[in-house]
């Protein structure tokens, strides 16, 4: 069942929940986009979760930002991105896209529930910072001036953080069992969440 995450706006007229396989919050974005939108210490920490697994109480409270991205020949296009955010206060939600329609990407800030630490962390759009943002670089960091080598799942999985299945309730975060004698286990029985 993976992990689950709890997150709401700061207003509490949106509350979500969302199972993810990879909730490391080790990848910072420093893009105009993120900064401007979600990101008050110069960018914004999105988090890989199941889409079809989204549930949203307050719905009609959401709104939807895409950002115009200009190309370097001044062609601007709007982003496929869906910046959900709470039209109330503001507080950015999480990001959906389309062009992957299987993953939602829950803003770290978002979420209520605990997070794991993450043993490094990914710094991107290096290029894009704003100059104060100076970024705190670890001895193992990933630095890149645009996209990073791996996504969020093959980032988790090459370090062994992708999350198969978790047991109980969130409280239990980290209580993991092996995946195939779950899968066994539950083989006959539906997850209810
Ligand atoms: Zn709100």
């Amino acid at each position: 069942m993976t992990m689950t995450l709890s997150g709401s706006c700061r207003c509490s007229a949106i509350r979500f929940q969302v199972e993810s396989h990879t909730p490391y919050p080790y990848q910072l974005c420093y893009c105009s986009i993120c900064r401007k939108t979600a990101g008050g210490g110069g960018f914004a920490i999105n988090l890989g979760a199941v889409a079809n697994t989204l549930a949203v109480e307050g719905r009609e409270a959401l709104s939807i930002y895409r950002a115009e991205i200009a190309d370097d020949q001044g062609h601007c296009a709007t982003s496929e991105g869906q910046r959900h955010f709470c039209r109330h206060c503001a507080a950015a939600l999480w990001l959906f896209d389309p062009r992957w329609p299987d993953l939602v990407h829950p803003f770290a800030s978002a979420i209520d529930s605990e997070l794991p630490i993450p043993p490094t962390r990914v710094h991107m759009m290096l290029g894009s910072r704003a100059g104060w943002a100076e970024p705190v670089i670890g001895p193992h960091d990933q630095c890149f001036d645009e996209y990073p080598e791996q996504s969020i799942e093959e980032w988790h999985r090459t370090r062994d953080l992708w999350i198969p299945r978790r047991i109980g309730n969130s409280r239990t975060f980290g209580r993991l069992l092996d995946y195939r004698s779950v899968d066994r286990r539950n083989s006959n029985r539906k997850h209810t969440g």
